[in-house]
């Protein structure tokens, strides 16, 4: 991983549509425990991998999404959003 964990976990990914309700929204670094793929490049990562998992109540349903690491840094990439500090 290119960047620390916070920085990861500050970024938020999650593809739910803005005309919804979402409270209490958490992005969170986990080492996951079973196979998930990401929603934005779609590619399935099995267990034990690194991802970035968001969890939220979506219109008062709890809800989750996986995004990989891979992808996170494109979209900080693109965004430039990182100081230098969060550099690893
Ligand atoms: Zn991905």
């Amino acid at each position: 991983m290119k960047y620390k964990r916070y920085i990861y976990e500050r970024n938020y990914l999650s593809p739910i549509d803005r005309d919804v309700e979402v409270l209490n929204k958490v992005a969170k670094l986990v080492t996951t425990r079973k196979a998930h793929f990401c929603w934005v490049c779609r590619k399935t990562f099995p267990k034990n991998t690194a991802m970035v998992c968001e969890r939220a109540f979506v219109d008062g349903k709890p809800g989750s999404c996986y995004t990989c690491i891979d992808c996170i840094d494109d979209f900080i990439e693109e965004n430039e959003i990182i100081a230098e500090e969060g550099k690893t």
